[in-house]
């Protein structure tokens, strides 16, 4: 209505003078507006509908607006919006015990957090004072949130105006084999070699300085590169050996977004720590987590934890992740996932990469997928610069969002990460949608 039109164009006025963004120079900033958000589409500011293929940054992964967390929040705000930390709350307990029960393995006590971010702090913190130990290795090409030690923890450019306290992090070379840093020429290559690597690592740094290895199952922003066979089971044997903490980042991959509660089913893998959010309550109030082991609980049983928030398993949050829960299980959310990746996603992206020499690699499961466009298949240069954007992928993203799709794109890459309940039909018009948009990095592509 017009009314809306006019309310969403006073907001923006009001943001441009007042709201501070993120990781913004806030002068050329020009944001969307959003009027309105259902399912898996969102209004911009001129009331355009858009399918988000992006689920916002990779956490609305029941869609906008489920009527039945709608509801959750509703009631729990009706009876008890907030809460001290140190008291039982059902909503609270109900959320630990729904995460506990998720989360494989030993995994059955919950320290609930913000964010992500501050989820990855809490671990690092825990997995030091288990280990007495400081070190922390991560990969580069990762991203563990915005706060000073997660952010130090990254291995993204957003680390490098942020690195004047990275305090014992010390980053390795993951493995990612479309760019592998071992000249490996089979997964197994890269396998070995990554692990062989890592093991170098381990002992050049000295084992009995290690707290905690961090690793996101399959990173997110950093390209949705899955590990290759046997990568994660290494990971685990030699931090396992080597008396180091292992967290497992699950912010993004967590919940269904892989096709399976979380992505470390698909291997099997358990690991110390796990560390979750977005998807816990597909964002609808701000939550994330540390699940811990049963190893790392005894550190604490009889010694105080010296780490806590106000909002720590925040009752709306946790009613929130209650509801979100349920209805995935009710839904089978994440058996769709499972099968929207094999059935759609997966099958098209091979097939426009037969059709699209912009294309050089195609990867992922459930919903979560990365298309890495080039300049060249045979050399592999990107289409941006690692860290940058480029004119050919801003026309690639524009032509989406004229074409009626919020694309999710990274330096070279586009993500497709809808939300797992998008009906069959939409994220065919979202995938044919970008398909099109594809014949604009065609021509730059030799
Ligand atoms: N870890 C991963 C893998 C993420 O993708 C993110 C956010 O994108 C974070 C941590 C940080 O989460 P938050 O932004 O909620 O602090």
């Amino acid at each position: 209505t017009d009314e809306r039109l006019r309310a969403g164009r006073r907001a923006y006025d009001l943001d441009r003078s007042h709201v501070f963004h993120s990781w913004q120079a806030q002068g050329p900033f020009d944001p969307m507006t959003v009027l309105a958000a259902e399912g898996p589409y969102i209004w911009d500011g001129e009331g355009r509908k858009l399918l988000d293929m992006s689920s916002q940054l990779v956490n609305t992964n029941i869609g906008h607006q489920h009527p039945k967390v709608v509801a959750a929040i509703q009631e729990q705000a009706a009876s008890l919006c907030t809460i001290a930390p140190q008291h039982v709350n059902d909503a609270r307990s109900e959320a630990a015990r729904l995460v506990a029960e998720l989360t494989p393995g030993d995994l059955d006590h919950v320290f609930f957090t913000n964010g992500g971010a501050d989820a990855n702090e809490h671990a690092i913190r825990m997995a030091r004072l288990h280990t007495g130990r400081t070190k922390v290795l991560s990969a580069y090409r990762s991203y563990h949130g915005g706060t000073q030690l997660a952010v130090n923890a990254t291995g993204d450019p957003r680390r490098f105006a942020n690195d004047y306290s990275a305090e014992g992090i010390v980053h390795f070379m993951p493995a990612y084999q479309y760019r592998s840093y071992f000249g490996s020429s089979t997964e197994a290559e890269e396998t070995s070699r990554a692990l062989r690597h890592l093991e170098d690592m381990i002992t050049l740094e000295g084992p009995g300085n290690i707290a905690a290895l961090i690793l996101e199952t399959v990173p997110g922003t950093a390209g949705i590169y899955g590990p290759p066979a046997g990568y994660l089971e290494g990971v685990r044997e030699l931090t396992s050996r080597y008396g180091i903490v292992f967290i497992a980042d699950e912010v993004m991959a967590g919940f269904g977004r892989t096709g399976r509660w979380f992505a470390l089913d698909h291997w099997g893998v358990r690991p110390d720590l796990l560390t979750f959010a977005k998807g816990v309550n597909s964002g609808y109030v701000p939550l994330g987590g540390v699940a811990i082991s049963d190893g790392v609980f005894e550190t604490f049983r009889d010694r105080a934890y010296p780490g806590g928030l106000t909002y720590s398993g925040h009752p709306l949050a946790c009613a929130a992740a209650v509801a979100t829960i349920t209805a995935m299980r009710d839904e089978g959310m994440v058996e769709n996932a499972d099968r929207l990746g094999r059935d759609i996603i997966g099958p098209a992206l091979h097939e426009m990469a037969q059709r699209h020499p912009s294309i050089g690699d195609v990867r992922g499961m459930g919903c979560f997928w990365a298309i890495e466009l080039v300049r060249d298949r045979a050399t592999r240069e990107p289409l941006a610069a690692y860290g940058g954007s480029s004119p050919e992928m801003n026309a690639v993203i524009a032509a989406m969002k004229s074409g009626g799709v919020l694309p999710f794109a990274n330096f070279n890459r586009i993500h497709v990460v809808p939300p797992l309940n998008t009906p069959d039909a939409d994220l065919r018009f979202g995938l044919e949608v970008l398909d099109e948009a594809l014949s604009i990095a065609d021509e730059y592509a030799a």
